[in-house]
């Protein structure tokens, strides 16, 4: 079995920055990904709020250009599905679909997943007309009519700073009540372009290739309605890619990865960074950020290991 100082779960932003300062730290690495280099960039257009592109970058070419970064180094690229990680600081074994893989640290940088609403055409319409990131996507619909679905801080984040930018925006909520805190509520309702659509849940999403509307069910008299709009945003949750991950990294209780300000996992050896810890901002620049503290506290840590 190959044994490297540091294994790397995943070749997103924080996973590809990680390799890199590890590689540059004159550690042996793996990066595995199973999918393409790049990971949920390649899902976004444009990537307009990355510093250095003030004109803005294709997320493909972001991408590319992350992974380009690695070319030439000595980093140990897998395509391989990490799905079990075991054993202690110094003496991690990876359960991989290509066979066992040894690695004295870990670095968890797998990302999140948006939760869906599991409605039909969900995934088509994903990128032309239905989003999982105002912040990402807003701008797209600027003076165009939204909807948001949603009851949590997350909706209502978002809707306060969609508000700003288009034309109208109907917030779903399949509650009378939202769960966000009231300092949002208050903000929301004073919002002259939001109209709240309460205890409804979205039922269709209508549009061919493009959404043009979706249809709302009420949940007190089953009435419906269709809501003329451009863009569908969905902030019903995150889910972190961490099955592999062993119980005994605590998480939050979304499951994300609890770490310290230095990307330490409560088992001493397992690093993580970007979407899949439990943080504020879920960015590609955080991600970035997290990755080369990770990469940072495991060289400190092989160090102390003698590694
Ligand atoms: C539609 C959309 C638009 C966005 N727009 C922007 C934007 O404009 N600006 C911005 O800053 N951010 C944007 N984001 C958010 C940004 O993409 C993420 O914050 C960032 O990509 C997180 O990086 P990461 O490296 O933590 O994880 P990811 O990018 O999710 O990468 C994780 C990688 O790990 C791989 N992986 C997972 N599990 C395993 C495993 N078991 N074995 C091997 N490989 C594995 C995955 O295949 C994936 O490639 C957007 C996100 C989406 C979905």
């Amino acid at each position: 079995m190959d044994t490297f100082d540091a294994a790397v779960v995943g070749a997103g932003p924080a996973g590809i920055t990680a390799a890199l300062y590890l590689v540059r730290s004159g550690r042996s690495v793996i990066l595995f990904e199973k999918l393409t280099p790049g990971g949920q960039v390649l899902l976004t257009d444009a990537m307009e709020n990355y510093p250095g592109f003030p004109k803005g970058i294709k997320g493909w070419e972001l991408a590319d250009a992350f992974n380009a970064h690695l070319e030439g180094l000595a980093v140990t690229r897998s395509t391989a599905d990490v799905t079990g990680i075991a054993g202690q600081a110094g003496a991690f074994e990876l359960a991989t679909s290509a066979g066992p893989v040894g690695a004295k640290t870990v670095v968890v940088a797998s990302g999140a997943r948006h939760r869906q609403l599991g409605l039909e055409g969900e995934d088509r319409l994903r990128g032309r007309g239905v989003s999982y990131c105002a912040i990402c996507d807003g701008n797209f619909f600027r003076g165009l009519p939204v909807a948001v679905v949603g009851g949590g801080n997350s909706a209502l984040e978002e809707s306060l700073y969609l508000s700003k930018i288009v034309s109208k925006l109907y917030l779903v909520h399949r509650r009378d009540e939202f769960r966000g805190a009231g300092v949002y509520q208050d903000r929301i309702r004073q919002c002259p372009n939001v109209e709240l659509v309460l205890s409804s849940t979205v039922e269709s999403l209508n549009g061919d290739p493009d959404l043009k509307s979706v249809t709302v069910k009420s949940r007190k008299d089953g009435s419906t309605r269709e809501l003329a709009v451009d863009g569908l945003f969905v902030f019903v949750g995150t889910l972190p890619n961490a099955e592999f991950v062993p119980e005994a990294c605590a998480r939050d209780k979304g499951g994300f990865l609890v770490t310290d300000v230095e990307m330490r996992t409560s088992v001493p050896g397992i690093f993580a960074a970007g979407d899949v810890r439990s943080k504020l901002c879920r960015q590609v620049v955080t991600a970035a950020g997290d990755g080369a503290t990770a990469a940072q506290a495991a060289n400190l840590l092989l160090e102390e290991l003698h590694a």
